[in-house]
Order: structure tokens, then sequence, then C-alpha cells
């Protein structure tokens, strides 16, 4: 019986290597080798026990297997899966984080990522009974109905293919809940990986001026958000967001704004930055009943948009596209790199928020 090698969340903050059996596939089913997975900025939550789903469901599943950023090589794929999703064994692919029921009003409307059945990889399932390998923390993953999948070309740097996900944030963000036009002016709060991410995103979709705020410990981040396309960048300790804004746009503002902090601040300020008609997607403010005070006139006198960003559902597919076309050197967001055996110390590292770290990711 072959088995798989394991980094088990055991109980809060705690983790071991465990070995789990392989499963056999069902013809729906298939099973990834993994070759890399990145630690995602939602996995210390989960770690810790108090991710905000889990506490809604009553508590972690302990033990599971944390990850859902992986990319891997099909190791076996039944007959159906590979018909449905046009792969065999041995393809490279991306596997994305949420699972559809397939069968929910969400689901059957094209937004997955609301499923009721709420069923992601990387934490929604305990890994103690079969079919175990619910996560990418490991050397396989078990791929059950309902995931999807995309193909990375062989050429395509690991660290780049494993952010697949973060990437469709971005496009989601820009895209479908942003409404961004051609030529339009985005600014982004937070050059953290989904700061980053919208930024390639804005620019893929032909935004003209892209501005990215930060704080002076973001030096890195900046520099990167620079080189992904944004025109402008500005440290909020040496120049107020408003200022910011105005000075790149000549007074016009922008015309969508990501607020990807969560800093209540800078969620009551991300309004005061759009120009008449303008949207604003909040996708940092998850973090547990936050709240933040806005002076609501401008929403009524600029008939502004403000929205909540989740996750990415089929804007996987235009991500895709983005990391196989190479267009942007998008492994640069991974700056650290450990084995799979180290990956408590990873997220431990991750956790402590060190300057030069924007991602960490694991090897089994
Ligand atoms: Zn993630
Ligand atoms: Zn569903």
């Amino acid at each position: 019986m072959r088995t798989s090698r394991c980094l088990v969340v055991t109980e809060p903050e705690r983790m071991e290597m465990r070995e789990y059996p392989i499963p056999s596939i069902g013809p729906r089913e298939m099973l990834l080798k993994v070759e890399m997975v990145s630690i995602c900025g939602s996995d210390p939550k989960k770690y810790q026990g108090t991710a905000m789903w889990a506490v809604e469901w009553g508590g972690m599943p302990f033990p599971f297997i944390l990850g859902h950023e992986m990319v891997g090589f099909l190791d076996d794929v039944g007959a159906e899966a590979g018909r449905l999703h046009n792969v065999k064994s041995g393809d490279r692919v991306v596997v994305e984080p949420y699972i559809a029921c397939g069968r929910c009003r969400y689901c059957g409307s094209g937004n997955y990522q609301l499923c009721v059945s709420r069923h992601t990889y990387g934490f929604s399932k305990s890994c103690a009974t079969p079919p175990h390998l619910w996560g990418g923390n490991a050397e396989y993953l078990f791929i059950a109905d309902g995931s999807k999948v995309h193909k990375i070309a062989p050429g395509v740097p690991a660290e780049a293919a494993c952010l697949l996900s973060v990437i469709g944030n971005g496009v989601r963000w820009i895209k479908t809940r942003g409404e961004l036009s051609f030529g339009e002016t985005v600014a982004i709060l937070g050059p953290g990986a989904q700061g980053l991410a919208t930024v390639i995103a804005a620019r893929q979709a032909g935004a003209e001026r892209i501005i990215v705020l930060g704080l002076r410990r973001d030096t890195i981040r900046l520099d990167l958000a620079r080189e992904f396309g944004a025109t402008h960048t500005a440290i909020v300790e040496d120049t107020s967001q408003v200022e910011a804004v105005r000075d790149a746009t000549d007074g016009e503002m922008a015309d969508v704004v990501v607020e990807c902090t969560g800093a209540a601040a800078s969620i009551a300020l991300a309004p005061e930055l759009l120009r008449p008609l303008g949207r604003c997607v909040l996708v940092g403010s998850m973090g547990g009943g936050k709240t933040a005070a806005m002076a609501t006139d401008r929403w009524t006198l600029r008939e502004l948009t403000i929205r909540g960003g989740l996750g990415q559902a089929w804007n996987c597919e235009d991500a895709a596209r983005i990391i196989n076309s190479r267009r942007f050197a998008v492994e640069k967001m991974i700056t650290h790199r450990l084995p799979l055996e180290q990956g408590e110390e990873g997220i431990r590292f991750f956790m402590a928020g060190h300057p030069e770290c924007i991602r960490v990711a694991l090897r089994p």
C-alpha cells in the first residue's frame, strides 16, 4: 500500500508529520503529486484554530492538513475526470481551492466560491478518516469530484504556478467586482501578495494608472508592485492616502479602489479615494467582527458602489492564462522556500511578518 507524508495540524498551533494511505481513485476523482504549496495569508488563522468559517461551524476539524495553493503532477486520473477536465496522468496542474457541490443555488449560478457546502482544500475536512489527503501540505493530494484544475506549462516556475488562486483573486477584484474598464485608474491599499496580484490583474486589464499605497516597511513589496506595472507608489507615513491619489490623478481620484489591508482606518478611508461612479472593493476586511466608521455622504453624492470581494471562481481561468503567458514574474512573490518537514517553522516565520518576506512556499 502506498502512503503519503503529510504535515498535519493536530491541535491549535501544533503540527506534526504523519503518513496516511493513498486512497484508491474513483472515476470522477484524481490524485496529485504535490510539487509546491504556498502558505496563504489565510492559513495562520486556520493553524491557530480561529478561522472565521470554522468558528461558524463550531470549531476546526482537527486533525487536518493545511494548504490550498498547490501545483503538482497528476499521478492518477479517473476515466470520467480525465474527460471532464481534459487531463491525463503526468499533466502538470494547479487545483483550485474550492470544491463545488454542483447542486446548490450558488454553484448553479456559477458562484461556487459561495457554495453552501463550504468545502475547500486545506481545512474543511479532517484527515483522520479516508480519503485523508484533503490538504496541499503533503506529498499527495486527493482531488475530489467538484474540483477544478488548470494545466500549467512545463517552463513555468512552480513558485508562480502555486500562486494561481492568488492571481485569480486579483482578477476577481479588478474585473468581476471592480468592473474595471480599459484606461481607468486603480488605487490598491496594501501591497501584500493579494495587493500585488491585484496590480497584475489591473495591468492585464488595461488600467492606465495603478497607484499602490503601503507602509515604510513595505519597500520590497512596493518595488515589486512597480515591476508588475504600478505607475505610482506612495508611503502612507509620508503622505496621506487622499493626497497620494489626488497627486497621481491630477485631482480626479480613482475609478476603482481595492482595500487589502483590513485596517479599520484604511477601510473607512477607501471610499474617499474614489471619483464619482467609482467602485470600492473591500477584501481585507475579514478578521472577526471588525467595524469601520465611514463618512457616507459621498457614497450618495458621488453614486459610489461599495462591494465585498471574497475568492476567485471562474477568474482562475484568466489567472491560468496570465501565469502561463509569463508576462509577469509572479514567482518573485515567493521570497522563502522550505522543505515540507519545516512547514511549521515556515508558518511561524510567515506570521512574524518580516519585511523581507512576502510568501513562503513548501516543497514536499
Ligand atoms: Zn489562499
Ligand atoms: Zn454548491
